[in-house]
């Protein structure tokens, strides 16, 4: 796994919206067949495609009809094809896998539409992970959402948009933060324990009994997370209805990159490098699709990149943005060096900052 000093291959073609949802398809397929996949898997491989299903009221998605042709490929191979993303770590539609889903559908992502299963990868409310020993800088066991350490092969699918704690989002995040589970997600975001706020605490004593490390005593008519005893699990956030748990949203970028390009890392691992990674840069957007708005591209749709190095394909598709924005456009939206992430997944030995680009 060790790329540090190989360049990699990473295969591009131009694409727009405006070319249509069944052109679409047939490129990311294209880039798809080039990155290898389909000869590492047989008859009896389960494949997850990992993907985001787009927060309510967002629209940038990567859309369900752009995967026909790359399901249709992998089913030549295999029944056991799903769609999958772990839940949130904030609370919202994408906190639990019921909500999860139907958001999803809301989105297209229906059978009629991709006639595959789709599964939330860290059981209903985000709990179901399993752990990666890494012994990193900052991450010595990743926690991961469980369906990925049983699959056999992944399908990473990431739409290139901005982010206010990385600078950009695209492989490297989809798969170190967005295939954690919750408490790889809490892992990553915060330095600190959970608190619990007494303004909006009612006492009722629910995350007591679910607290794994009876570390959540009363004081003063209120919940009061002992840091002593706290396993940083996030169980008490998610079974909190009173929205009383918090965390504090760790603001160092350096960090946090450092953490995700780990984290990424566990990933390849887990999977024995079996993944195929693919870059939408179609309506790139300030911020991710986390966000519930329709926001603006900030630069014209570019197209579609494939790897099997997720570090080269994040480098490459970082330079095409800059070069076709002109400008260092990821620094107009947010002043943070988002170099980190892939500098340190060099390092670790995640993939190769050195690529050469083949356009199809
Ligand atoms: S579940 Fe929420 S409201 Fe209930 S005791 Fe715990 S923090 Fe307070
Ligand atoms: S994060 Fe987990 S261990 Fe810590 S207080 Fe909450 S439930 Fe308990």
């Amino acid at each position: 796994m060790d790329q540090r000093k190989m360049s990699s291959t990473v295969f591009f073609i131009p694409a727009a919206r405006e070319d249509g949802d069944q052109v679409l398809a047939e490129k990311a397929a294209e880039v798809f067949l080039r990155t290898g996949l389909t000869e590492q898997i047989d008859d009896k491989s389960f494949v997850a495609m990992k993907i985001h299903f787009g927060e309510k009221g967002n629209t940038g998605f990567i859309k369900p009809q752009w995967l026909m042709d790359i399901i249709r490929q992998l089913r030549k191979k295999t029944s056991r094809v799903f769609l999958t993303d772990s839940n949130t770590l904030y609370v919202g539609k994408r906190s639990n896998s019921v909500e999860h889903l139907h958001l999803a559908w809301d989105h297209g992502f229906t059978p009629d539409i991709v006639g595959v299963p789709l599964i939330i990868a860290d059981g209903l409310k985000g709990g179901d992970d399993g752990e990666v020993e890494v012994n990193l800088k900052r991450v010595k066991s990743a926690k991961v959402g469980s369906i990925f350490l049983h699959s056999d092969a992944m399908v990473c699918l990431s739409h290139f948009t901005g982010h206010g704690l990385s600078g950009f989002g695209a492989t490297i995040k989809n798969l170190g933060m967005g295939c954690a589970s919750r408490a790889g997600k809490l892992d990553q975001h915060s330095e600190v324990h959970p608190w619990v706020n007494p303004k909006y605490c009612q006492n009722c004593g629910i995350c007591f009994d679910h607290c794994p490390a009876e570390a959540i005593i009363t004081k003063e008519e209120s919940a009061f997370i002992l840091e002593e005893k706290c396993i940083s699990c996030g169980e008490c956030l998610v079974v909190c209805n009173a929205g009383a748990v918090k965390f504090r949203w760790d603001s160092d970028t350096v960090r946090f990159q450092e953490k995700m390009s780990e984290y990424a890392y566990s990933l390849m691992k887990a999977l024995k490098g079996k993944i195929s990674f693919l870059n939408f840069l179609l309506k790139i957007t300030k911020d991710c699709d986390c966000m519930s708005e329709d926001e603006p591209a900030v630069v014209e749709d570019i197209g579609i990149l494939g790897s099997v190095d997720p570090v080269a394909l994040d480098q490459a598709s970082v330079d095409l943005v800059i070069e076709r924005s002109g400008k260092d456009i990821l620094k107009v939206g947010y002043d943070v060096d988002w170099s980190v992430q892939l500098q340190h997944g060099a390092e670790i030995g995640l993939g190769s900052r050195d690529y050469q680009l083949i356009k199809l």
